[in-house]
């Protein structure tokens, strides 16, 4: 990606979640009048929303729709518990048909009730088994490996040669892994593992923040661009030499930003993103 794709905004794509306090109208309107072109759309803010209406609004605020999160949360020591995340993932590919995005974001799940083996395997089961419902509705199931410290009950998926393995062994093109620098900037395989990734056909999504050190809070508070240890501009080559060329999506959930004013967030977010990115 040359520069000026940075500075021109058109590979921007911003999660829902970064600007939580905001509907999902006036996360469509503020984005758009700010330049942003690409949006990924969380799950909860479509909660009593037509669906397609929706997916019409966006569009019409020129915005593309880079996937929906979340789906996911396989894993379970109870059987009754991993049928009912079957029926809420196949939901998920009902909301992201209905939306008019192809790809759904997979948080895959753990229980701490049981060894992450049986996770890991409850994980491929699940993926495997709603496989081809995605695929006759064209949604792409992108898993997303999470930092180990949420192995206990987020995923035992947590590093991206792991989601590489799953994904091969799925085999299939409405299977693929999602790129987050702030799960994955400590792995000495990244480099390796991403461009394993891309020569597979498998790099689906392409997340970025920054890992604030100290970090207060495991799950909320992520950094800004530029804020953090994570060698973003350096993660970024690498994703684009294993060929990426989607959307680069800002993805933070920060206790501390969300109860700042968002107008001078996004704006934040934007300066931070042509310096950093
Ligand atoms: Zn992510």
């Amino acid at each position: 990606m040359t520069p000026s794709i940075i500075s021109d905004l058109s590979a921007l794509c911003l999660h829902t979640i970064t600007t939580k306090p905001w509907s999902i109208e006036e996360a469509a309107r503020y984005y758009s009048e700010a330049g942003i072109r690409g949006i990924t759309v969380w799950r909860e803010t479509l909660q009593g929303c037509k669906v397609h209406l929706t997916g019409q609004m966006l569009r019409d605020r020129g915005l593309e729709i880079v996937s929906l999160s979340r789906g996911g949360f396989f894993a379970s020591a109870n059987k009754v518990k991993r049928r009912l995340a079957i029926d809420e993932n196949r939901r998920a590919i009902d909301e992201a048909r209905d939306l008019g995005t192809g790809m759904i974001i997979l948080v895959c799940g753990a229980d701490p009730a049981q060894s992450l083996h049986e996770s890991r395997k409850q994980i491929h089961d699940g993926i495997a088994a709603i496989l081809p419902y995605a695929s006759s509705a064209g949604v792409r199931l992108t898993i997303e490996p999470l930092h180990p410290m949420f192995a206990d009950t987020r995923s035992a998926i947590n590093t991206i040669r792991q989601a590489n393995d799953l994904a091969e062994s799925l085999d299939s093109p409405h299977v693929g892994v999602a790129v987050d620098v702030y799960h994955l900037w400590w792995d000495p395989d990244l480099e390796e593992e991403i461009g394993r990734c891309g020569r597979n056909g498998n790099l689906a999504a392409f997340h970025i923040s920054d890992w604030k050190s100290p970090t207060a809070d495991m799950l909320n508070d992520r950094g800004l661009m530029g804020e953090g240890c994570i060698p973003l501009k350096q993660i970024r080559s690498w994703v684009e030499k294993a060929g990426f060329k989607g959307f680069i999506e800002v993805e933070i959930f920060s206790n501390i930003y969300w109860a700042q004013d968002q107008h001078a967030f996004l704006q934040n977010i934007i300066s931070s993103y042509r310096k950093f990115a």
